[in-house]
């Protein structure tokens, strides 16, 4: 396991400075790194996706549990010493790629049946944690569940009840194919450099199907980005970007007020309204 000692001499022996573009705040605390590791249920015969594994402080505490882990890594820099600190250990592969655009059928293997599925792990970077996990939940149903490191305030947004002030269009968009929880918060110290922001970890179990059946999906969360996009406004008002003039008729059949804003509504109103909007 990688102690703040073990950090400092790979940055040194690679010529490596943490990047914060690229969200670089490396793990030094091997008691966190094996709570991330049980938390994802890590084991003999799990298969673990790990986004962003950096030096490698997660990626030897999920190795040790003895589960396969195939890792993906953006900073090709970052590469050469990563592969000194997993070496010998077979069950962990390294791969150069964008968790934003790389090809899950690809990456993870075509089978999406429920036997072969994976856990996604990941310490995630932060400035592309919300678009990287809604692209998997999306495009990725080789992925049963996540355990990840959020911003806290992001993950606050995740996991927000529907119908809340605190709820955001994410959350509904995260609600729709999962059951989100905050299940640890991190201290900073736990991270070098620490970073500027307090940390959660999330998890995210997929829905066997998505909680509500609409023909069009896309076109839901279009609705739900232009309602929350002005959340102070009501319905009537904020909807006018997609729907025009329809926009009281529609909320009206859908039964819902048209003096309502995005944050009272839950997934079934939005799932109305989209069915109304387009039968
Ligand atoms: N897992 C390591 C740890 O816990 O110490 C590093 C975590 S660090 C917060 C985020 C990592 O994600 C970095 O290694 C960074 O280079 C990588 N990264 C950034 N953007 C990425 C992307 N789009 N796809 C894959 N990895 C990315």
């Amino acid at each position: 396991m990688l102690n703040p000692a073990d950090i400092h001499s790979l940055l040194k022996e690679f010529s490596l400075s943490p990047s914060r573009a690229l969200g670089q705040n490396f793990l030094t605390d091997a008691n966190t790194a094996r709570r991330i590791a049980r938390l994802a249920a890590a084991g003999p015969g799990t298969r673990i996706f790990e986004i962003g594994p950096g030096l490698g402080s997660l990626t030897l505490a999920l190795a040790e549990t003895g589960a396969e882990v195939r890792a993906l890594e953006f900073d090709r820099h970052l590469i050469p010493a990563l592969e000194s600190v997993i070496a010998g250990l077979d069950s962990v592969s390294v791969s150069h790629g964008d968790a934003l655009t790389f090809n899950p059928d690809e990456f993870l293997g075509p089978d999406k049946s429920t036997s072969q599925r994976w856990h996604c792990v990941s310490n995630l970077p932060y400035n592309v944690a919300t678009p990287v996990v809604v692209r998997l939940l999306a495009d990725a149903p080789q992925i049963s569940n996540f355990v990840v490191m959020v911003q806290r305030e992001v993950g606050e947004r995740w996991t927000a009840p529907l119908g809340t002030r605190a709820s955001g269009s994410i959350s509904v968009r995260i609600a729709y194919e999962a059951r989100a929880r905050i299940v640890a918060a991190i201290p900073r110290t736990v991270f070098f450099p620490p970073p500027r922001v307090d940390s959660v970890i999330v998890q995210l179990d997929r829905r066997d199907k998505p909680l509500v059946d609409v023909p069009d999906p896309e076109f839901m969360f279009s609705l739900v980005g232009a309602g929350f996009g002005q959340r102070r406004k009501t319905l009537r008002r904020s909807l006018r970007s997609i729907l025009g003039d329809q926009a009281v008729s529609v909320l009206t059949a859908a039964g819902i007020d048209t003096n309502q804003r995005a944050e009272n509504l839950d997934l079934d109103h939005w799932a109305q309204l989209a069915r109304s909007a387009k039968p």
